[in-house]
C-alpha cells in the first residue's frame, strides 16, 4: 500500500468538494483559481464537472496541464436511466467534453429506476444497453467510462446500482476493454463484501473517490465528512483497492453544504492535503 504521509502526489481535488458541482452552493472560483490554488499546494490532478467547464475544455486542460497537474477525471455522464435519464446525445456531448479537457476517465451515475418498472433489474439492463452503445464512441476519444455505484438511499431517482459487485457486472455484461467502475468511500464504506468485490476488478478500477462518512449525517447529498472526522475505514477501504490493482489517484469529493463549502477554499485544500497525509 502507498504510503501518503509524505507525498501527496496522488492527491487530486474533485471541484465538488469546493462546491462547484450545485449552484448557488462554493465560493464560486473559477477553473483558473482552482488550478492555481491546487498546483500551489502540490495537488497531482483535478476532476472538473461540466458545468464549469462549458464550451472552454481544451483551453481549461492545457491549463491544468501547464500547472504541472493532470486532469483525472469529469464528473459526469447526464443520468441514462430512471425518468430524468439523458438522450444519447448529451452523453455524448459529456464524452466529448471529457476528451477535449483530456481526461482519460468521464464518470457515470446510473440514474434511478426506469418508469414502468419495479426494481432493480430491468433498469440494470438498460444501463448495460446504454454503456454498450456508448463505449466505443468514447474508446475512438480515449475516454474510459467508469460506472459509479451509489449508497442504496440514492435508489430510486439516483441510481440504479449500489454495490460494487452489480457495477462489475454490468461491466461484465457490455464486455468493452474501457468500461470500468469508480470506488467512492461515501457510497461503499458500509459494505462488508467490498474487498472481496473488488477482488474480482482485475484492473477495471478507474478511480477512488475520498471522504469519509459521519457518525450523524444530516443530509444525505450535501453532509459529507473531511477524512478523518467520520467513521469510514479510509485505510482499509485503499487497501482493498490498491490490492485490486489500482494505483490512480485519490480524489478528494467531499459535498458539504454546511460545512466545507462555507469556509474559505484556501482553508479547505490545506485541510485536504494535510487529512490525506495522515488518515487516507
Ligand atoms: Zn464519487
Amino acid at each position: 500500500m502507498r504510503d501518503f504521509s509524505t507525498d501527496h502526489s496522488a492527491l487530486a481535488l474533485n471541484t465538488a468538494t469546493l462546491g462547484h458541482n450545485l449552484d448557488g452552493h462554493g465560493a464560486g472560483w473559477s477553473p483558473e483559481q482552482v488550478i492555481d490554488a491546487c498546483a500551489a499546494r502540490g495537488f497531482g490532478g483535478i476532476v472538473f464537472w461540466r458545468r464549469e467547464i462549458g464550451r472552454r475544455a481544451v483551453e481549461i486542460g492545457a491549463r491544468v496541464r501547464a500547472a504541472g497537474m493532470e486532469v483525472v477525471g469529469l464528473c459526469r455522464t447526464p443520468f441514462l436511466t430512471g425518468s430524468e435519464a439523458g438522450t444519447d446525445d448529451e452523453a455524448k456531448a459529456a464524452i466529448d467534453m471529457a476528451a477535449g479537457l483530456g481526461a482519460p476517465v468521464l464518470t457515470i451515475v446510473s440514474g434511478g429506476t426506469e418508469p414502468g418498472t419495479k426494481g432493480l433489474t430491468d433498469s440494470q439492463k438498460r444501463l448495460a444497453e446504454r454503456v454498450a452503445a456508448l463505449a466505443p464512441f468514447a474508446a475512438e476519444r480515449q475516454v474510459k467510462l467508469a460506472l459509479e455505484p451509489l449508497n442504496p438511499m440514492f435508489g430510486g431517482n439516483r441510481t440504479c446500482l449500489m454495490t460494487v459487485r452489480e457495477a462489475l457486472a454490468i461491466c461484465d455484461a457490455v464486455g468493452a476493454d474501457n468500461v470500468g467502475v469508480a470506488v467512492d468511500v461515501y457510497h461503499v464504506w458500509w459494505d462488508t463484501t467490498l474487498a472481496e468485490s473488488l477482488a474480482g476488478a482485475r484492473g477495471r478500477i478507474l478511480g477512488y473517490h475520498l471522504c469519509d462518512w459521519l457518525e450523524n449525517t444530516r443530509d444525505m447529498l450535501l453532509d459529507r465528512g473531511m477524512m478523518g472526522d467520520g467513521v469510514a475505514d479510509l485505510k482499509g477501504i485503499r487497501r482493498a483497492v490498491e490490492a485490486a490493482g489500482y494505483a490512480g489517484f485519490c480524489e478528494v469529493e467531499i459535498f458539504s453544504g454546511e460545512t466545507w463549502w462555507r469556509r474559505p477554499p484556501e482553508d479547505v485544500l490545506d485541510t485536504v492535503v494535510a487529512r490525506f497525509r495522515t488518515h487516507c
